[in-house]
């Protein structure tokens, strides 16, 4: 396929057809919602052809996908996602949090396994239409909400290793509650020298299903020894790259005593984060510390935990908001990380706190700001 002489549709939200499904789901008590267990009673689908571009997309009745064995998408993981939520606010209306980040990264993934494009305002308004559509699965509940699942997949009849010339985009949609249903957890972290998740010019920053196979293994490994997560490292000097499926920060005082929070760069082997972008623009807008963005390593981390100068570590990522860590097991040796100095009780550090219930309350429109976008 010669990308340049493909006159491709465009994917145009304006050709939706909708077929309701005929008899609904009963809904599940929000104190029964297993995380990714739930679906609702509808998906967003759309083809694409490479002759054609953009079928008209669907909304249609939550059914199973029809695919030969020979699809593409079983056999050279031709498939990328995203993850992100609608929320019900106190007056009933559904909003999602920075969705155009979403779809931007969608994009990228696509990409970056040959699959096509499409323009993001388009895919959001038929997002906005479905999550209407499935309006009566949003908990209004703080802290619940119906986490979406936008997925592509290469869906060519062909054992060839080449670009797909034919791909299905749908969207699927879970209730989910609070990550935390009784209060923050905190969590030990295995940091895993044995493999490496991404690296630099790999496929780390895109959202493609191959970056996750390859992360249960050593998963598995880290709750073997008793641990919960495992942090992922890169590099002779084991610098940090992610905890687990999350973004990684580091609050501590630098050397040279200076408060300063730390995230690894987006170099190409860190997922761009949605919540780590939001993280890092709270951080900069309320200036109490020194924000930055570059590599820290384990040897790093020891030497700042033997000295004090450890403050707080924690994840970032949609399904948690801040996931706080409370130790880290590296080369045989367990690294306590401070949570809260004031209370030895906490599982989670002040900032971390302060940094998941302002999201949380820019999600639920309760803080008014432009991250927050009104379906
Ligand atoms: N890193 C990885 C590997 C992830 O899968 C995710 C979840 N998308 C994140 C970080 C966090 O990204 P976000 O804040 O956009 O959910």
């Amino acid at each position: 396929r010669t990308l340049s002489t493909v006159v491709e549709a465009g994917l145009k939200a304006s050709a939706l057809r909708v077929t309701k499904a005929s008899s609904l789901k009963p809904l599940v008590p929000n104190q029964d919602l297993i995380f990714g267990h739930t679906f609702t009673d509808h998906m967003l689908t759309v083809e694409w052809k490479v002759e054609e571009g953009w079928a008209a997309p669907e909304i249609k009745p939550y059914q199973k996908l029809q695919l030969d064995p020979s699809a593409v998408v079983f056999h050279y993981s031709f498939e990328c996602f995203e993850g992100m939520k609608a929320y019900k606010d106190k007056n009933g209306k559904i909003r999602l949090f920075r969705p155009e980040m979403n779809m931007a990264r969608f994009n990228n993934s696509a990409d970056r396994i040959a699959l096509p494009q499409f323009d993001g305002n388009e895919l959001l308004k038929l997002i906005k239409n479905y999550v209407k559509t499935e309006s009566r699965w949003i908990p209004s509940e703080r802290g619940y909400s119906l986490y979406l699942r936008p997925t592509m997949i290469g869906t060519q009849e062909y054992l060839g290793v080449n670009p797909s010339n034919r791909a299905l985009l749908f969207v699927i949609a879970s209730p989910v509650g609070p990550y935390y249903k009784t209060g923050f957890k905190a969590v030990s972290l295995y940091a895993t020298t044995e493999y490496v998740r991404a690296w630099p010019n790999g496929t780390g920053a895109n959202k493609v299903g191959g970056n996750y196979a390859i992360g249960i293994k050593p998963q598995l490994m880290a709750t073997k020894q008793g641990y919960q997560q495992n942090l992922w490292l890169f590099g002779e000097d084991h610098q940090l790259t992610e905890v687990g499926t999350m973004n990684c920060f580091v609050l501590w005082k630098d050397d040279k005593g200076e408060l300063e929070l730390v995230t690894p760069p987006l170099d190409g082997s860190i997922l761009p984060g949605v919540t780590r972008d939001s993280i890092l623009g709270l951080a900069r807008e309320w200036g109490k510390f020194k924000v930055s963005e570059k590599s820290v390593s384990m040897p790093q981390i020891k030497e700042a935990v033997k000295q004090g100068r450890m403050l707080e570590m924690f994840g970032a990522g949609t399904a948690c908001i801040v996931s706080p860590i409370k130790k880290i097991g590296y080369l045989n040796e367990d690294l306590d990380i401070p949570l809260d100095p004031n209370d030895p009780n906490a599982q989670a550090g002040p900032w971390a706190k302060k940094f998941n219930d302002t999201i949380m309350d820019i999600q639920y429109g309760d803080l008014p700001h432009d991250w927050s976008v009104l379906v």
